[in-house]
């Protein structure tokens, strides 16, 4: 069986998520999220209708960092870009010419114009490094926010507000009715694996225990969290693990999921 480690650098991705929980339920920027669900992206249209490892909320990550760096570049000077990306850099420990030098072997006795581009192409060149970060920046910050059960319950939320305005006529091949995602035909394995993972072979209603060791005969149901009915989706980050007598009982208009979490002692 193949073991999926990465080692993980926490320093940046924590305050990364600070921010995504801040947009995720204070819900300020409502009218930009079209920006990060457009029904009319093929691809957000695949990852609603089928689980994708590559999930919604890598893509919202992806998306969100961007913006945010865009940002803070466009609120500070060049110096303070330049010690920002300098930091992310060294805490991944990726070679970079330090910028004295760059600017040495580019000019050392221009103008202050010129001073001024030279420090604009050493943080292109900064940022050229950055792409793969940013990418495990993404990657870790998706590890801890998909144990957050309730998180993920209100970014489903943000993508239900698009995917009921989504209609058959327009999305026949994966819409059942308007406003209503199909269900998705099969749950792959690594799906699986992991919510009943992440949710310690639990029941996230009643906390029964179906993982086989203890306790046989229980069946084990992947529920959608947000149902279908009311906007729900297929991605990853909409699934929990439910015993049948929860799934079952669960009607398609109710929304519970469990804040529970084990103590390490
Ligand atoms: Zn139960």
């Amino acid at each position: 069986m193949m073991e999926s480690f990465k080692e993980f650098k926490y320093r940046f991705t924590y305050p990364n998520v600070s921010f995504i929980y801040e947009t995720v339920f204070d819900r300020a920027e409502e009218e930009y999220l079209e920006d990060y669900f457009d029904p009319e992206d093929g691809a957000f249209r695949l990852r609603i209708s089928k689980p994708q490892k590559d999930t919604l909320l890598h893509d919202f990550l992806r998306v969100r960092l961007k913006l945010d760096y865009e940002y803070f570049e466009d609120k500070v000077g060049y110096s303070e870009i330049i010690d920002e990306y300098e930091k992310i850099l060294n805490t991944y420990h990726v070679p970079f010419l330090p910028s004295k030098e760059f600017e040495g072997s580019v000019n050392d006795d221009g103008l202050l114009k010129e001073c001024e581009d030279t420090k604009f192409n050493y943080i292109q060149n900064l940022k050229q490094l950055l792409i793969p970060i940013f990418e495990q920046i993404v990657q870790e910050s998706f590890t801890i926010l998909f144990g957050d059960r309730m998180f993920l319950l209100k970014f489903n939320e943000i993508v239900a507000s698009i995917t009921k305005k989504m209609r058959k006529y327009d999305y026949p091949e994966i819409m059942k009715r308007d406003g209503v995602v199909k269900r998705a035909t099969y749950i792959p394995r690594w799906l699986k694996d992991a919510i009943f993972h992440r949710d310690k072979g639990k029941c996230q209603v009643c906390g029964r225990d179906l993982s086989g060791l203890m306790f046989l005969g229980e069946e084990i149901h992947y529920d959608h969290v947000i149902p279908l009915n009311l906007g729900g989706n297929n991605d990853p980050t909409n699934f929990q693990l439910l015993c049948k007598e929860h799934n079952l009982s669960k009607s398609g208009t109710q929304i519970i999921t469990s804040e529970r979490y084990q103590t390490y002692w």
